[in-house]
Parts: structure tokens; C-alpha cells; sequence
């Protein structure tokens, strides 16, 4: 992409109604624009990422054996009478009325609709068990919509439902989830701490919040410290294998992670120097509910002797547009967003220092046209304006790998290559740089 042909509006100055900095960011990059109180758009650099987040979450949904749908965000206020919540809701539910004065609402999440779909389509314990995920926008009339896309009102979530016809199943299918979590947030160069999460009036101890360390998140946080010790390089998994998926949930929930709402000082069993105090943001939620909208919505299958069986449930959210803010809050400095690079909008950023020299366009439209035929996403900064203001911009908007091309280096030969994440430049041939960049990420 070339930058002159591209919509990328970024600001020299913070906007004032930014309080955090991935929404300072955010806004300077040019990612996104508030068109309401916690409802915005994504502009192209914005909207880029947030397809790779979805990308990541999507495989590693179907890896786990989940299969994608895609519900409507308008639903029927009567689906939710059946379960009880229309009126438990309260003013977090968008609520509309259609020309025939029928009672809809904007999903806030999906389980009814879910359950309902389920139940019109299976008949027999052979049906189980079953995942089903989607992708789709919600939107919750938060009381204080703030921190741009990380409390929002409309939000994009990946919401999955397990169906299960027992306890141990449902159990399975919970470590399952975890499991795929886990491996979702390292892919995205972060480390999510599961966190034992209250699970209302079904008790047990299958609720986690996955929450990342960040100043600015809304969470107290108490942790081992083993969790940012420990490497979360993703190893290989076989989800049919529940020994294994069972022993890394095991390694994960014995060491000891919770949030203030359950925190208890007296049954913290770390040391002060092993415990971690800190803020955190929730990227993801898994949550059982065993029959919480089975049994209202008749969502039952017959069992093996003819018995009408109540299906096991779990639902599993991640906060999709959250996931850009949160990122941005785990990988930045002062110069900008530094984009762990399986997100990244653009892997690399090509410099031309001087657009309008000869020499500089023609190796730069070399480079690029080499850079696409890889298929190595670039965007080529071909603008008339000054160095210092094209380093700024892409060092704002934190592409992995900067390729500066300008006349000094081009006559002994020469372009400079440098990493955001690090600031490490290098000089060397076109071909050495191309080279480089042309390898998978380690
Ligand atoms: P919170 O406590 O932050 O309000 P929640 O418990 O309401 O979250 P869930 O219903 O479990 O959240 O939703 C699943 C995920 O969706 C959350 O883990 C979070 O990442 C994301 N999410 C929830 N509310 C919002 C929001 N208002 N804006 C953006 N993302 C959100
Ligand atoms: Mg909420």
C-alpha cells in the first residue's frame, strides 16, 4: 500500500478526551473514530488489525473443534422472557420496538439464541457434544463507556457455547477452552493470567477471567509471579486427548491468580516476594453454567435408554475490539504502538527519505514491488514530506520493520533496516534486507 493512495489521518497532538494510552494511541494512529459515546468506527490501519485478532481467535476456535455460525446482533425480547433475563437485564440492554411494534433488543450475548438453536436441531445423546462460536458485535449501554475500544458500547466479541449431555463432558469441553485461550493470547505476544472467577449461584470452580498486566487496567490483580516467569511459547496440543488438555489446565490453575473479587489474603498461600500486585485488563472469559438455559428453553436430548436429558453448557467470551486496546496497552513506548508482528497491520513500513529523487523512487519502487511479489505486507511511505516527520508517523504506528531508503545510503549501496521493537538498525543491501524480512518471525 502506498501511503499517498491510503487513509491514514494521524495526530501530531494528544487528544484531550484520551485518558489511556491505547486510546491516545489509537486515536493518533488514525485506527479508529468515535462516532457516539463508546461506538466507533474502525479506519483501514484500525480495521487491519482487528482482522488479525479475529484471524487468530477463528483458528484456534476451529483447532479446539468449535464450529463458527453467525447469529444476528437483533433478537426477539420474547427468547429472552423464556430465560428470565429480559427483566434481569436492566439498562445495559439496547431495547427497540419494529414497525409492528414487536419487542427486539441489540444482543448483549448470545446464550438464548444459542440454546434455541441447538435444541431445534438435535434429538438424541449422539448429537453431543458440540461447540459453537461466533463473531459478532454486541452492544451493552455501559454506564461509563471510557478507554475507547476497551469499554465500549458497541464491541465486537468471539462468544462460544459448549454442549455437553453430562458433568465430566461439560468439564472437557471447559478445559478445552482454556486451553485455547491460552494459545490465542500468546499468539498475540501476550500473557493472559487465568484467574479463578466467581461463578454465581452454580458454585464450582469453573470460571475464569483471562487478564492481562497493564497500569491502566480496571482490575486488581493478585498472582505468582511464575506467571510472568514462565514461558508461554505455545507448545503442540491434541484436544482429543483430555489427559494432556487436563494437565495443562492443571499446570495453570495450580498456581495461585485472582482478581480482588476473590482475593482473600488469608488463603493466599504466596510469600511477598513470590506475590504479584497488580492492574489488570480482561481479555477473556470462561464461564459453566450446567443448565441454567437448557432447562428453561427445553434444550434436552433423549439418552441411550430413551430418558430426556437437560444438556451441560458453557459459554466462552473474548473481547475481540477489546483485544486491539489491550495490546497496544502490553506493547508500546513513548514514540508509539509497537505491534507484536501477528498483528501487525502492515509487517513492514518502507521509508523514502527523499520522494521526488530519481534514484530514491526508482529503488524504492523496486523494493516495494519485491517486498509485494513475497507477499510481505508493506506500506510505502512515498509522501513529499520531511524525514523527521515520516520516522515519527512510523514509529507512531509501530509496523515491526522500518526500511529507510535514502540517497546517501543508495550510493555506497546501502539501506537501512530497523526493528521498532527494539530500534536496532542495520545497514545493508536491498537484497540482504529483503532476505531478512522475507523469514518467518522467531
Ligand atoms: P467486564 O467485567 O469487563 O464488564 P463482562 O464480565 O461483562 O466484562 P463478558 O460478558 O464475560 O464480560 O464478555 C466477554 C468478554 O468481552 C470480556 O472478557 C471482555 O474482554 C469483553 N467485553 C465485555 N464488555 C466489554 C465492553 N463494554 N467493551 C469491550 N469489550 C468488552
Ligand atoms: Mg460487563
Amino acid at each position: 500500500m502506498r501511503r499517498s493512495q491510503y487513509f491514514l489521518p494521524t495526530l501530531k497532538e494528544n487528544p484531550a478526551e484520551a485518558q489511556i494510552v491505547s486510546h491516545r494511541l489509537m486515536l493518533r494512529a488514525g485506527m479508529i473514530r468515535q462516532e457516539s459515546a463508546g461506538i466507533y468506527s474502525w479506519l483501514p490501519l484500525g480495521f487491519r488489525v482487528l482482522q488479525r485478532i479475529e484471524q487468530i481467535v477463528r483458528e484456534e476456535q476451529d483447532a479446539s473443534g468449535a464450529l463458527e455460525v453467525l447469529m444476528p446482533t437483533i433478537q426477539p425480547a420474547d427468547l429472552w422472557r423464556k430465560s428470565g433475563r429480559y427483566d434481569d437485564y436492566g439498562a445495559e440492554m439496547l431495547r427497540i420496538k419494529d414497525r409492528h411494534e414487536r419487542e427486539m433488543l441489540y444482543g448483549p450475548t448470545n446464550e438464548e439464541m444459542i440454546t434455541e438453536m441447538f435444541r431445534a436441531g438435535v434429538k438424541s445423546y449422539r448429537d453431543v457434544p458440540r461447540m459453537m462460536y461466533h463473531i459478532q458485535w454486541k452492544f451493552r449501554d455501559e454506564v461509563r463507556p471510557r478507554f475507547g475500544v476497551m469499554r465500549g458500547r458497541e464491541f465486537l466479541m468471539k462468544d462460544n457455547y459448549s454442549f455437553d449431555l453430562d458433568y465430566e463432558g461439560a468439564k472437557q469441553s471447559y478445559n478445552k477452552m482454556f486451553v485455547a485461550y491460552l494459545r490465542t493470547f500468546a499468539r498475540m505476544g501476550l500473557k493472559a493470567i487465568p484467574m479463578q472467577a466467581d461463578s454465581g449461584p452454580i458454585g464450582g470452580d469453573m470460571s475464569h477471567e483471562f487478564l492481562i498486566v497493564a497500569e491502566t487496567g480496571e482490575s486488581q490483580i493478585f498472582a505468582d509471579r511464575d506467571f510472568l516467569d514462565m514461558d508461554w511459547k505455545d507448545q503442540k496440543v491434541d484436544y482429543q486427548d483430555a489427559e494432556q488438555i487436563g494437565g495443562i489446565v492443571k499446570h495453570f490453575t495450580s498456581r495461585y491468580a485472582a482478581t480482588d473479587e476473590k482475593h482473600d489474603p488469608a488463603k493466599c498461600p504466596l510469600s511477598p516476594d513470590r506475590l504479584v500486585e497488580a492492574r489488570g485488563i480482561e481479555v477473556g472469559h470462561i464461564f459453566y453454567f450446567g443448565t441454567k438455559y437448557s432447562k428453561p428453553l427445553g434444550c434436552v436430548v433423549s439418552g441411550a435408554n430413551g430418558e430426556q436429558i437437560a444438556v451441560e453448557m458453557g459459554s466462552y467470551g473474548i473481547g475481540v475490539s477489546r483485544l486491539t486496546g489491550a495490546i497496544i496497552e502490553a506493547s508500546h513506548d513513548d514514540a508509539g504502538i509497537i505491534w507484536p508482528e501477528a498483528v501487525a497491520p502492515f509487517k513492514v513500513g518502507l521509508i523514502n527519505l527523499r520522494s521526488g529523487d530519481a534514484k530514491c523512487d526508482a529503488a524504492c519502487a523496486d523494493i516495494y514491488g519485491k517486498l509485494r511479489q513475497a507477499g510481505i505486507e508493506v506500506l510505502y511511505d512515498d509522501r513529499e514530506e520531511t524525514a523527521g516527520g515520516k520516522f515519527a508517523d512510523m514509529d507512531l504506528i509501530g509496523l515491526p520493520w522500518q526500511l529507510i531508503v535514502g540517497p546517501r545510503g543508495l550510493a555506497a549501496g546501502k539501506v537501512e533496516l530497523k526493528e521498532r521493537r527494539t530500534g536496532k538498525r542495520d545497514e545493508l543491501s536491498a537484497e540482504d534486507a529483503l532476505a531478512r524480512l522475507g523469514r518467518p518471525a522467531a
